[in-house]
């Protein structure tokens, strides 16, 4: 008997039977592509709708074997007995939304006007995590813009970082991820982007310094070209950022 199923349903129909994990199921598709899929990639494409509500169980039960791994007893003790669900909400829906959902609605709009100016905007709040020991890295970063053919609105910058910033990172990589992403929405002519931001694997834990801040920066367009334009926008950068510390 020949089937008339498109290729899609068969492909559905083959996951539901084949009792493996969600986990494994978005991981299978992931490779089937090829794609990469570290700490701080988005990953919503290889999502369907429904699943990462299933996602969100498979991990809860995850997190409530490494609880009990740490001898911790989730049965009776009434400060933990939720602990499970709770953070696997927080991994997938808030802290590390940036590699389940995907990157918020950005309308973007022709340049009729040919602006050409730099601005910059911030500080935008970072909130990320570090990818080696999964504890918060907190900070702030700025965004300079020198237009190119499209423009976007200023909060748009905002909601984008905190979109790159939800996810397991190292902060020299997502600097870098986030340049890719706005470059990928306005086409800019000149883009810089500087993140300041205090480590809690160097405060919390390991060295316990408090007060040490990284700062990096990467710089695109005019804005590696022209030594007096990034000059401009260190010096912008260096006037919105006068009084604000970590
Ligand atoms: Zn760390």
């Amino acid at each position: 008997m020949t089937s008339t199923l498109p290729n899609d349903n068969i492909k559905n129909i083959d996951e539901k039977i084949s009792n493996k994990l969600i986990s494994e199921i978005i991981r299978d598709r992931i490779k089937s592509k090829g794609t990469r899929f570290s700490a701080n990639d988005n990953i919503a494409d290889f999502i369907n709708p429904g699943e990462l509500k299933v996602l969100e169980k498979e991990v809860a039960s995850r997190i409530k074997d490494l609880l009990k791994s740490l001898v911790i007893d989730v049965d009776n003790d009434h400060n933990t007995q939720e602990t499970a669900e709770r953070v696997s909400k927080m991994y997938l829906n808030e802290v590390f939304k940036g590699r389940y959902h995907e990157q918020p609605k950005v309308t973007s709009f022709p340049n009729d006007k040919n602006l050409d100016e730099i601005y910059t905007v911030g500080p935008i709040t970072v909130r990320s995590a570090c990818s080696h020991h999964l504890v918060p890295i907190l900070g702030e970063c700025w965004i300079g813009i020198k237009p190119g053919s499209k423009v976007i609105g200023l909060s748009k910058f905002a909601r984008v970082a905190d979109w790159v910033f939800s996810r397991p990172h190292i902060q020299e990589e997502a600097v870098m991820i986030l340049a890719d992403e706005i470059e990928k929405l306005c086409e800019p002519k000149g883009l810089g982007i500087i993140v300041k931001a205090q480590h809690y694997c160097m405060k919390w834990r390991g060295v316990k310094e408090p007060n040490t801040s990284m700062i990096n920066s990467v710089v695109r367009g005019d804005f590696r070209h022209d030594i007096s334009l990034k000059q401009e926008f260190f010096e912008l950068v260096r006037q919105q950022s006068s009084a604000n510390n970590y």
